[in-house]
């Protein structure tokens, strides 16, 4: 048996996710990830690496129920908050049996982490406005045992309107977890649905360190849910899921300064969004750009394909999202600093229609 055939059939048949860094570019102008555009400064404490780490440290983990205002009972930690998404399915999902339900166009992990283990995947189409078709939802729900909901969503943007997400959390109840993925709440905080987990048992949800917080590379996110779905989380993850210099700067990113710093830092992102949108809406090969909650726009271009290269060509890397459904001509770009911003205006000004 050659080593291919070793494998198992859903990895051979796996398409891997396309990261941002997966997919290359020779760029000076990363607008792809939806990271921060500037390194933040951060220095070590914990000289003890002899020692095996704690498995929920809870200097991180007492200040992000802190910041999220929940228990520290109700707070996972882990490496991004795409391990959170693994957890939740390798928890709760049994193989080839139970499915995950989302809503494309949206964040593609879900997919990759559900295709890897085996479980199935169904789709439901957000209606014409982005928005949840709940009655979809409704009549896809058999075996489903996690719901994902990216709200803002990545790419489009937008919220997902509340009064849907509370049809959908009656809809489910005593059937399946309803995952809201909170990646981009920093930018529209009193949006989090974190306040509904007293109401609601089988609420989940995912936060992370790598967007506002301008620490992607330090892979660290945050699931939120009650102690009954925690505890269930904590059997199946790794015994060490955070080295000692991840968790020693991930309670400094949250300590108080911290927390003012991220703040200030997104209120910078926030004008910068609105400087680079007013001048979207007048370059000539923009047919539409999306309002945003976030920190990256979505827009329609005309011959994207052929913008989105020009703008590769010269170093300016952006996200295609044409291929998803229903976004076909998008392109997603993150805010980043005015000068990056700068370079994306002058280059598509310079494309000819
Ligand atoms: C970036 C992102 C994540 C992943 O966050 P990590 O903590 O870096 O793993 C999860 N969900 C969405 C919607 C994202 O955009």
């Amino acid at each position: 048996m050659s080593i291919e055939e070793l494998a198992r059939a859903n990895v051979r048949a796996l398409t891997p996710y396309q990261s941002a860094r997966r997919l290359g570019g020779n760029g000076d102008v990363w607008l792809n990830a939806n990271e921060f555009p500037t390194a933040v400064p951060f220095g070590l404490t914990q000289q003890t690496l002899n020692r095996y780490p704690e498995c929920q440290p809870k200097a991180v983990i007492d200040n992000y129920a802190a910041y999220a205002g929940v228990k520290p009972e109700q707070v996972l930690v882990s490496r991004g908050a795409d391990e959170g998404i693994e957890l939740l399915i390798r928890a709760f999902c049994e193989p080839g049996q139970d499915a995950v339900l989302y809503c494309p166009p949206t964040y593609g992990m879900y997919t990759v982490s559900a295709e890897t283990f085996g479980v199935e995947l169904r789709k439901v189409p957000v209606r014409d406005d982005w928005q949840l078709d709940l009655q979809g939802i409704a009549d896809n729900l058999d075996g489903v045992k996690v719901v994902f909901v990216c709200s803002p969503n990545n790419p489009t943007g937008q919220l997902i309107n509340p009064q849907d997400l509370r049809a959908l959390l009656e809809m489910t109840q005593g059937k399946a977890l309803v995952v809201a993925d909170e990646a981009y709440i920093e930018f529209c905080p009193q949006a989090s649905l974190a306040g509904w987990l007293t109401d609601y048992p089988h609420l989940v949800v995912l936060r992370t360190l790598s967007k506002a917080f301008a620490l992607a590379g330090l892979r660290c996110g945050f699931t939120l849910a009650n102690k009954e779905v925690i505890d269930l989380l904590m059997k199946v993850i790794a015994p060490y899921p955070l080295s000692t210099p991840v968790a020693d700067i991930a309670a400094q990113a949250l300590s108080p300064q911290g927390i003012t710093a991220m703040r200030e830092r997104v209120a910078q992102i926030l004008d910068e969004r609105q400087y680079l949108v007013s001048q979207l809406r007048n370059i000539a090969c923009v047919e539409q750009v999306f309002d945003s909650e976030t920190n990256y726009i979505l827009a329609r271009f005309t011959a994207s394909s052929a913008v989105f290269k020009s703008l590769w060509d010269q170093g300016i890397i952006l996200r295609d999202q044409n291929k998803q459904p229903s976004l076909s001509g998008c392109l997603r770009i993150t805010v980043g600093t005015r000068e990056e911003s700068q370079r994306v205006i002058d280059a598509l000004n310079a494309e000819k229609v």
